[in-house]
């Protein structure tokens, strides 16, 4: 007989969590903690979504998405996990650039590259300092007319290799195009350039299990295997969740499924106005990655000096439709050095990342998908031996990851790495305006997604879902224990 893997949940709870990505994981952790019984349902064997992590033979350990995030991440987990996580996060101090503009080391925070762009890129500081107060000074509700391109434009005319210092992480950080809104731009970058890169110190399978942990103490019932085939909706009111065939009965439905998912599969258009549909449809999704995984044999170290994490291109100029091509040019290399991971073995890695198009890959055969994995893995092989000599030969272990890996394991329309474009989060907020009791928390949008990204939005809904059910009265005779 199939495992249940719902066995001793409760017929209803306050609220049900749908997807355990950060977003998902911190408002159930938030709502357990203000004392709402809440029931986490992810579909995938392991939580994270997103922030994930797989082994290999020989004690290697990779990271999916732990490249970097903005110190905020501490404050936010400090407050709403725990001081051993917040704790635990550290900076990248070694930042590095190389194309065929220029190749530089930063700490890269406001110090450092105020120096850079006046000393070495000889602008004059008061256009330095002009734009870093424009960036810094952004909020999300402001003007979204001015595009990245335009803020770049005001500050730095024709300095294309300014406008590739400034942007090129970004873009890798959040999939952000010179086409977006100026604000998606300014707000990430500043958070980056308030303190510099942070990573977690132990890998993302730390950090999940320490989040585990805190959640099981905040009261959350937290399921895996466990696939949210409906919500259930009636009267333009939340009514629970059909999973694993069970219906369980809720006030407020959390979801942290992709927004387009929760509208048109989980819940259905039927349950929303026409004008809200329409919306719903203009809504883009994000672009997608690739990657390649590679560990060293364990007797083989990376020197430190080789960086952090390192920005790398081949293509003479700084375009989005570059970035995103199949024949890649540019590739982020982050480094794994065995202090990354103090309590595992010690190990070091190397993992590639590269923005890329779903439908690139969607409509490929098998042989050719096979082939065009074969492929990414050896050209990558070939450029990382720029900045480790004899990779090949001290190389244990390499392979690929693509759109289509993103996408099965959990469940992202086109295999999106960032959700949605910007235009999501008015669509993302705008449903429990729709149905009362249907919150959606997770990537929407440069702002709202990202490690620290996710877990803010993730706070935010929370705080509105808490909200919720302190006004909408409890059933007076809840549903006995199954
Ligand atoms: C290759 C890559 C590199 C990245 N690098 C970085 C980085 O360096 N720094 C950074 O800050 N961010 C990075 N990110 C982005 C970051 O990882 C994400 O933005 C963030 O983790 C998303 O969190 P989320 O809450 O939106 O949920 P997600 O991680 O998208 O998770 C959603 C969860 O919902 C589950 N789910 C979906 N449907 C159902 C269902 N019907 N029933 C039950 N469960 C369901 C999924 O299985 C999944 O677990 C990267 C992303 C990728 C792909």
């Amino acid at each position: 007989m199939p495992r249940d893997f719902l066995q001793g949940a409760k017929d209803e709870y306050d609220v049900i969590v749908i997807g355990s990505g950060l977003a998902g994981l911190t408002a159930a952790n938030i709502l357990g903690r203000a004392g709402h019984s809440v029931l986490l349902l992810e579909q995938h064997y392991k939580l994270g979504g997103m922030a994930t992590w797989f082994k290999r033979p020989g004690g290697h350990i990779f990271d999916v998405s732990l490249h970097g995030f903005p110190a905020g991440m501490i404050k936010s987990c400090r407050r709403y996990w725990t001081r051993e996580i917040a704790e635990s996060i550290v900076q990248l101090k070694n930042i590095r650039f190389d194309n065929p503009m220029f190749s530089l080391t930063t700490t890269y925070n406001r110090e450092d590259f105020t120096q850079l762009l006046t000393e070495r890129f000889g602008v004059p500081a008061e256009n330095v300092k002009a734009f870093f107060d424009t960036a810094r000074g952004m909020n999300f509700y402001d003007d979204q007319k001015t595009t990245t391109r335009e803020l770049f434009d005001r500050f730095f005319p024709g300095r294309e290799d300014v406008i590739r210092l400034l942007m090129e992480p970004i873009t890798y950080a959040n999939g952000s195009t010179l086409e977006d809104p100026a604000i998606t731009y300014g707000i990430v970058f500043s958070n980056f350039m308030a303190k510099g890169v942070f990573t977690f110190e132990g890998g993302t399978d730390r950090l999940i299990q320490l989040m585990q942990e805190d959640l099981v103490s905040s009261g959350v019932d937290v399921r895996i295997r466990c696939d949210a085939e409906k919500i259930l909706i009636r009267r333009g009111k939340v009514q629970g969740v059909e999973v694993n065939g069970r219906t369980i009965r809720a006030r407020a439905v959390v979801s942290n499924a992709n927004l387009m998912l929760t509208i048109f599969r989980l819940a259905g258009e039927e349950q929303f106005d026409r004008s809200f549909v329409d919306q719903a449809h203009e809504v883009r999704l994000n672009n997608s990655s690739t990657q390649v995984y590679m560990a060293m044999k364990p007797e083989e170290q990376i020197d430190e000096s080789t960086g952090d994490l390192l920005f790398s291109s081949t293509a003479p100029v700084f375009r989005t439709d570059l970035l995103l091509s199949r024949d890649v040019t540019s590739r982020t290399f982050s480094f794994y050095y065995p202090r990354t991971r103090p309590q595992g073995r010690p190990r070091s890695l190397v993992v590639s990342s590269t923005n890329a198009r779903y439908e690139d890959w969607a409509e490929l055969s098998d042989e050719e998908y096979e082939a065009s994995k074969r492929d990414l893995v050896e050209t990558t092989l070939d450029a990382a031996e720029k900045y480790i000599p004899n990779f090949r030969e001290r190389l244990a272990h390499a392979e690929a990851a693509t759109p289509r890996t993103f996408k099965h394991y959990t469940q992202h329309a086109q295999g999106a790495s960032f959700g949605t474009k910007f235009e999501g989060l008015g669509v993302s907020r705008a449903l429990p305006e729709q149905v009362k009791g249907l919150y959606h928390a997770g990537s929407v949008g440069i702002i709202m997604s990202g490690w620290l990204g996710a877990i803010n939005y993730g706070v935010i809904v929370a705080n509105d879902v808490d909200a919720h059910l302190m006004k909408a009265p409890a059933p007076a005779v809840s549903a006995p224990e199954a």
